[in-house]
């Protein structure tokens, strides 16, 4: 997706309704056959010299807020119950993930604190040996509450959703509320996380008045605010050129008011922003490109799961393995791992969102 490249979305007036949305575009079967032809190399190396070492979890497709780019509006395609990996599920994967050489790990969703077990899950993933860090990405609306059972079950970074800071844009994008966001946000501060870490996707039209404001919000605390290009991962009618806003175009605005300056600090991650200094407010904000910058699937290290139970090799692809059944059908744990050594194989070089994607499940059911 780029201002000059309308294919890449498809009119909405062709977009399938929500219901049709899960079945609709997944090519699971073509990708298992794939999948089934190579085996990764070294465990976690993929056929392309990256290390995968990353797996982001959702432990849930549910969410209490409805954000414009990533729910589709009606949106009904929720998993049942039954459907949903259960905490000891999602632990055995992580315990085999780890035996492959995994070592980072995310509770994402959906909103990962809408489920009453997190805790007991990253406490659980906390005790699994090889399990270096364990992550949280959370829209932070039940923050307040859970930062310090969260922090004291192991969980060490957290990622939070802030689009606006503007009660009534924040409302407007997200459907929540704001207060209790912030509140959230000085509880994961007050708890002595690792690292808290504030995202904004870039809105033309939207939020470009709330970057200083939340530029000055970050500063304050004194913590990194990173800058996301919005992606072709829902059906939303915001997904389209008219709302795509490039990390280039937000650099060259805040750059006009206060120099960038590049910090290549390793402490910040391995992941895909690229941070800058502002040499006045003194604040850390971070470019993720993911759309314009064409170098960005080559150090990707991520595979995800979903839900549900399917593992995602790449966010911009269709390709799915599905591990629950697996799980289900009592596989051996060295099978398991076959598994998902199959899956890392077909991991492939590059997101299709310059090429016309049309996700089949949207990002609320994938996980961020
Ligand atoms: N509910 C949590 C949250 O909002 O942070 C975790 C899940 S959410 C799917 C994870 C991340 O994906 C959020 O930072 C969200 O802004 C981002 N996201 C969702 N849809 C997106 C889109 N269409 N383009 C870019 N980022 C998106
Ligand atoms: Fe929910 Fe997060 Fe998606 Fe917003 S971005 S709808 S908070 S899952």
């Amino acid at each position: 997706m780029t201002p000059h490249d309308s294919s890449t979305h498809a009119p909405a007036g062709n977009s399938p309704s929500p219901a049709e949305l899960p079945a609709a575009l997944c090519e699971v079967a073509a990708f298992g056959q794939r999948a089934a032809c190579g085996r990764a190399p070294a465990g976690y190396r993929d056929p392309y010299g990256r290390t995968v070492d990353y797996l982001r979890i959702s432990i849930t497709d549910r969410c209490n807020e409805r954000c414009l780019y990533c729910m589709p509006e009606g949106y009904r395609g929720w998993a049942q119950r039954p459907d949903h990996l259960t905490a000891a599920e999602i632990l055995r994967l992580v315990r085999v993930a780890a035996g492959l050489g995994f070592r980072k790990f995310r509770l994402t969703g959906g909103e990962p604190l809408v489920r009453a077990d997190v805790v007991v899950i990253a406490r659980g993933m906390a005790a699994i040996p090889g399990v270096e860090a364990i992550g949280l990405s959370t829209n932070g609306t039940r923050l307040a509450a859970l930062a310090g059972p969260l922090r004291a079950a192991g969980v060490r970074t957290v990622n939070v959703s802030l689009d606006a800071l503007d009660p009534a844009l924040y409302r407007r994008i997200t459907g929540g509320e704001v207060g209790p966001v912030l509140a959230g946000i000085r509880a994961a501060v007050a708890a002595g996380f690792e690292r808290v870490k504030l995202n904004t996707v870039l809105l033309r039209g939207l939020n470009e008045g709330e970057w200083w404001p939340l530029v000055r919000f970050a500063a304050e605390l004194g913590l990194p605010l990173r800058f996301i290009e919005l992606m072709p991962v829902s059906r939303a009618d915001v997904l389209t050129d008219a709302h795509f806003l490039s990390v280039t175009e937000a650099m060259a605005a805040l750059g006009a008011r206060e120099r960038l300056v590049p910090v290549p600090d390793p402490r910040l991650g391995h992941g895909p922003a690229k941070y800058y200094r502002l040499e006045r407010t003194g604040a850390l904000v971070g470019f993720i490109g993911a759309i314009t910058n064409r170098h960005f699937c080559e150090t990707c290290n991520r595979v995800r799961l979903t839900a549900d139970g399917k593992l995602r090799p790449c966010l911009g692809n269709h390709g799915e393995v599905d591990l629950r059944a697996a799980l289900r059908r009592h596989t051996r744990e060295a099978d398991l791992a076959e598994l998902l050594r199959t899956a890392l194989a077909a991991k492939p070089a590059g997101h299709l969102f310059r090429e016309n994607y049309t996700p089949c499940r949207p990002m609320v059911a994938v996980g961020g």
